[in-house]
């Protein structure tokens, strides 16, 4: 396994991160715990969970993650050898979670207190905001509607808010997810004006079949020395081929839950069939090919990789040793040049 320091922090993270959010829904706790045991046997050191998980939401679940990580670290002797990173949901019509999320300063504080109960620690390394307060472009969001400020809680009070955390040790460093150029940059503006904690990465989807980030976010990634934790490196699993054919496999994510169709147009079943045949032409498994891909690109500080099998698992973590040769990167790139984003 190989580290890379999350932002300027002092914190190396693994670049495999253990993503969390099938525990609760398609995984038990027992489960979970084998999961984390097995990735920090591999040398993972980093995992990704949220307040709002497992997905999908729903009432009765909520919270169930971070309880299944709470009690597998309060079994951890060396809690500080581990970089947990959480998030606190934005703004959302998601009743059962204080009556409807907002990031204002009341909300986030309640929020990180109720995550820190559940995962029975006294703080979370990177506490990140799941999503903007403001209508923009992000889950996919095509196209651009100017909305103004439509009553938006500012990132100005969002950010003094995740301050107070951190002077309070409650929580170490900041993160941002389903984030844009703009709102990352007006991040980074605040806190060098005002003194403010500086966010530390960005959490946005990056796959094969969605290189969205590559256009205005990966210059700011580096120069502004905040990586992307990438999510969804597997566009839901279908990367690894599964779906193609129109198979339906027992017990996997779109057979379970059809609402989820991010990844499931004609036009990325085609392309996913064209990435699956190039790893097959070189002996790879394909979803280790997309893995691989996504573990190295040089704006990539860790990649979230999720699993519901043990299998998967294995398969997923050992990406972490495949270096895809410089002629299979220039074949990745021929396709993506021909079927560019099909799921941005
Ligand atoms: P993904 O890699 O795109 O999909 C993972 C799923 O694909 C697994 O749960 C499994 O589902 C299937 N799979 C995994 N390995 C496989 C393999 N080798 N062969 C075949 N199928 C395989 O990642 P993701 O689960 O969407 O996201 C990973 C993590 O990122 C999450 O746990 C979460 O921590 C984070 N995330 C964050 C956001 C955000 O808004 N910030 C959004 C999404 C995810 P089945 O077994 O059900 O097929």
């Amino acid at each position: 396994m190989h580290y890379r320091p999350l932002g300027t922090t002092s914190l190396q993270v693994s670049k495999i991160c253990l993503g969390t959010m099938t525990w609760g829904e398609q995984n038990t706790e027992a489960e979970a715990h084998e999961q984390l045991d097995r990735a920090i046997a591999a040398g993972v050191n980093f995992i990704d969970a949220a307040e709002m998980y497992p997905v999908p939401p729903k009432p009765e679940t909520q919270g169930l993650t971070e309880q299944y990580l709470g009690s597998w670290l309060k079994q951890q002797p060396r809690r500080e050898d581990l970089v947990i990173a959480s998030k606190v949901v934005g703004r959302s019509d998601m009743k059962h979670l204080r009556g409807g999320p907002r990031l204002n300063a009341a909300q986030i504080k309640e929020a990180c207190e109720a995550s820190l109960k559940r995962l029975q620690t006294d703080y979370i390394d990177l506490y990140q905001i799941h999503w903007p307060e403001r209508k923009t472009n992000y889950f996919g969001r095509l196209g651009y509607e100017h909305q103004g400020d439509d009553g938006a809680i500012s990132i100005e009070e969002t950010l003094k808010a995740c301050e107070d955390l951190v002077k309070e040790g409650k929580v170490r460093y900041l993160g941002i997810s389903n984030e844009t150029p703009w709102g990352m940059h007006e991040y980074l503006r605040l806190s060098e004006q005002q003194n403010l904690p500086r966010i530390q990465s960005i959490q946005n989807p990056y796959n094969l079949l969605n290189r969205t980030f590559e256009v205005g976010l990966a210059e700011m990634a580096i120069r502004e020395n905040a990586g992307l934790l990438a999510y969804s490196p597997l566009g839901f699993g279908v990367l690894s081929g599964k779906y193609l054919n129109q198979a339906q496999p027992e017990g996997a994510r779109l057979t379970l839950y059809q609402r989820f169709q991010r990844y499931t147009s004609a036009l990325a079943e085609e392309t996913t069939a064209r990435y699956v045949q190039l790893a097959k032409d070189w002996n790879l498994d394909p979803a280790q090919m997309a893995l691989a891909f996504v573990n190295d690109r040089p704006f990539v500080t860790s990649n979230i990789i999720g699993a519901t099998r043990m299998d998967q698992l294995e398969s997923n973590l050992a990406s972490a040793e495949l270096q895809l040769p410089q002629e299979l990167l220039e074949a990745i790139e021929a396709i993506h040049l021909q079927q560019p984003n099909p799921c941005p």
